[in-house]
């Protein structure tokens, strides 16, 4: 299914948008060059995310999952990739494992392919990209070539991928725990896996939830601003940090969020995802008008913390029910691994 916020055509004309979208934004845009941090909710924002997306995970899921050491183990792995971002000592960590914490959409366009009717994960311009990351690495490369003066690099973002690879490893993990239990094996080395697992697939999808972390416009305004919003650098880390930190309370605000919404199992991950982070990317603008009315200064506005509670309750909502899903999914029968084909 294309994103309901997409531009609706699946016509003969797409091959024409598409040409002329990325035309647009290769001018467009041809003087924002920089790199994105890797910056995040903050420490707070994850582990509430963590916590919120485990305490409320439907019953039916391994009863180890529901334990207080569970609960704590999995928050506590909320900041993990962040942890691995100390330049000075891991620079090789850093430079490998940075671009999996957003995906900047605008330019990433560039490099995905127009959708088609019966396209899947088509986002807001009508483009999908590969599910395989490598394949999409060739595709900036190729786009890259096309676009000299864009930055069409790892400095695009892998977020998509990050979580498809993590979410399949988890999926890996609880089949194996299936068959623990089936032949009556210990489960806990298995437990340890799935935890860690959660823990680290957590962090991404917390991050898919900020706006911030799915667009070229990640920490002031850039290229033709007719609104006046703050090109200041600082945006990013004022609203997903300091602002939370101050004034959201995970229990009495965020958590009844979560609560409200049902356990779902997702049965196309990769176009579910991508979905969620086109409607991330699509309140991007929003949180530029809120922050220029004061929305995230101090205690801020009613409409930025309304805004702050909803985008926390989303992540938490999406890793819920993408642990539920792996551990439903990781029923699906699979062909025992005989060894390199
Ligand atoms: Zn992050």
């Amino acid at each position: 299914m294309c994103n309901p916020l997409s531009v609706p055509d699946t016509s003969a004309n797409t091959n024409n948008f598409a040409t002329s979208f990325r035309a647009a934004v290769a001018s467009a845009l041809l003087v924002v060059i920089g790199t994105q941090p890797v910056w995040a909710w903050g420490r707070d924002g994850h582990k509430m995310i963590n916590r919120l997306a485990v305490q409320y995970l439907a019953a039916d899921v391994p009863a180890f999952l529901h334990t207080p050491v569970a609960l704590d183990t999995i928050e506590y792995l909320g900041p993990e990739p962040d942890r691995w971002k100390q330049r000075d000592a891991e620079p090789e960590l850093v430079a490998t494992q940075s671009p999996d914490h957003f995906f900047d959409l605008e330019y990433a366009n560039l490099a995905g392919s127009p959708c088609t009717t019966g396209s899947t994960g088509c986002d807001a311009w009508a483009v999908t990209f590969p599910t395989k990351r490598y394949d999409f690495m060739r595709a900036l490369a190729a786009a890259q070539a096309r676009n000299p003066g864009l930055p069409l690099d790892e400095r695009v973002g892998f977020a998509p991928w990050q979580v498809e690879e993590v979410w399949q490893r988890l999926k890996t993990d609880f089949r194996e725990y299936r068959k623990l239990i089936a032949a009556s094996q210990p489960t806990g080395p298995d437990e340890t896996a799935i935890l860690f697992d959660i823990g680290w697939l957590g962090h991404y999808v917390g991050d898919g939830s900020q706006p911030l972390h799915n667009t070229i416009q990640y920490n002031g305004w850039t290229g033709s601003n007719p609104h006046g919003y703050t090109v200041a650098h600082g945006i990013h880390a004022k609203f997903e940090s300091i602002y939370v930190t101050a004034n959201v309370k995970r229990d009495a605000d965020v958590a009844p969020l979560v609560a409200a919404s049902q356990p779902r199992v997702i049965d196309n991950e990769w176009d579910q995802y991508l979905d969620y982070l086109f409607h991330s990317n699509s309140l991007v603008e929003t949180i530029y008008q809120l922050d220029k009315a004061g929305a995230f200064d101090g205690a801020g506005t009613p409409e930025g913390k309304t805004l702050a509670d909803e985008r926390l309750a989303a992540g938490a909502i999406e890793l819920r029910d993408l642990i539920y899903s792996a551990w439903v999914h990781s029923a699906d029968p699979v062909q025992e691994y005989q060894g390199p084909a």
